[in-house]
């Protein structure tokens, strides 16, 4: 498979390639040449299969040519090697559960991969690869966790001091090894803005070869794909109807993800984009006109993003028509307030747990049910409340439990190195780092 650059589509390259470089001339995205299409037998037949089966058939050929059928194998069962349930909630409405994985959110899956990929790529070279992240809080500990003792990688975490939660810090902080985590006396902004500086910095890049590892990186964009075709599985166990699939959305790559698989076939009755007041999609699906925003704060901050880069690829994969993104894709935006009575309801109600993200699908899909009340569906609960414990105890007036996996990391001793929002402090860092 090869990818071109959206920016300048003479640029082609190949996985290996999207994969180290993470983007393209002009910071453009890389965008897969073909979008090969899943067989109709294996959708149909997807409760026959494991869901390592089902992970390979759908990689295979986004990823062919560069990781042979075994290695690329090694790499998914070390990605999935935790449950992934479609947990009911009432008749309409079940959760997709992606946060049982290392660091209780779905970005485990997307950075396992990655890192599987890029382990793969560097074993027999010589040079290392530094990955360099900002984090509000998710991102960090997936890359970290994702990462942790990969050969020839080194993994460089900025995050803003006393503005992450208790268990974020802990999955952050506490590996050591080939993990650095740097805490920034500033906002995630300004740690967004060091490392921005860094990756157009003559003398680092002269020293290092760094990379990122967000959304924009195919490998950790594309296996996305996979956890939609495990819901199908389980969905088409007891339904007949297609769903509704409600995404919380940020930087768009999740829905990015979930909309390539369907174009390639997998059954979806249509997508929905649940914003918190970070509205800039939900606005474009009503103006045409997609315009970047002024991030807001909200509890959902995961979700805090003011221009989602993956915008560009949705707009691709619909053949850049606006009638064909709206007619498939609905946005809603949930403030905080909504987002807290949500957390409470449901509670209250079902004796289940949202975390801020999922509640802002959760309030969406039920607003796109009042619409249409004879469709169901599911969200993705992209994190575990406990990620959350303050507005989720606040709204629920009950103690969010600590998960057995949690109690062994928040006995860990915390390492980093305190920074300025300065970036020569951060430029010595990394040039002295080894
Ligand atoms: C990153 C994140 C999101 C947003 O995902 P995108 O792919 O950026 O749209 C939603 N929820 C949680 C918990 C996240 O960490």
């Amino acid at each position: 498979m090869n990818y071109y650059n959206l920016k300048d589509k003479e640029e082609v390259v190949d996985f290996k390639t999207a994969t180290i470089k993470g983007q393209g001339r002009e910071k453009g995205l890389f965008f897969p040449s073909t979008i090969p299409r899943l067989d109709e037998d294996f959708i149909r037949n997807l409760s026959y299969l494991t869901d390592e089966e089902i992970a390979f058939q759908c990689m295979k050929d986004f990823v062919g040519g560069s990781i042979p059928a075994d290695e690329l194998k090694k790499i998914i069962s070390e990605t999935i090697s935790f449950d992934i349930p479609l947990h009911q909630i009432n008749a309409q409405i079940s959760v997709l559960e992606l946060f049982h994985g290392p660091t209780l959110a779905f970005k485990d899956i997307g950075a396992k991969f990655m890192s599987g990929c890029l382990s793969y790529f560097l074993k027999d070279e010589n040079r290392k690869v530094t990955v360099l992240v900002a984090t509000s809080g998710d991102t960090g500990g997936a890359v970290a966790h994702g990462f942790y003792k990969a050969k020839n990688i080194d993994v460089v975490i900025l995050y803003p001091k006393n503005r992450v939660s208790f268990v974020q810090e802990k999955q952050l902080t506490t590996l050591g090894e080939n993990i650095y985590a740097l805490e920034v006396n500033g906002s995630f902004d300004n740690c967004q803005d060091l490392v921005k500086q860094a990756f157009s910095d003559e003398e680092i890049n002269a020293q290092l070869f760094l990379t990122s590892a967000n959304s924009i990186n195919v490998a950790r964009w594309l296996p996305q794909q996979i956890y939609y075709l495990l819901a199908l599985k389980q969905w088409q166990k007891t339904e007949n109807e297609k769903p509704v699939i409600c995404v919380p959305s940020g930087n768009f790559g999740n829905i990015c993800a979930g909309l390539l698989a369907h174009f390639r076939g997998m059954p979806a009755e249509h997508f929905i984009a649940a914003c918190n007041e970070n509205d800039g999609f939900p606005k474009y699906l009503k103006t045409q006109k997609m315009t970047v925003q002024k991030t807001v704060p909200t509890l959902s901050n995961a979700m805090d993003v003011g221009n989602p880069s993956n915008f560009v690829r949705i707009s691709e994969l619909f053949g850049n028509q606006f009638g064909a993104v709206k007619h498939k894709i609905s946005g809603y935006s949930v403030d905080d307030e909504k987002t807290m009575e949500t957390i409470k309801n449901v509670y209250l109600k079902y004796n289940y747990m949202l975390d801020p993200h999922t509640a802002v699908a959760f309030a969406s899909l039920e607003q796109y049910l009042t619409e249409y009340p004879d469709k169901k569906g599911f969200v993705l609960g992209t994190a575990h409340p406990v990620k959350f414990p303050d507005p989720v105890e606040k709204a629920t007036k009950a103690k969010v439990e600590i998960p057995d996996s949690l109690q062994d990391l928040i006995k860990r001793e915390k390492k980093t190195v305190e920074i300025n929002s300065d970036f020569e402090e951060l430029r010595r860092f990394l040039l002295n780092k080894n």
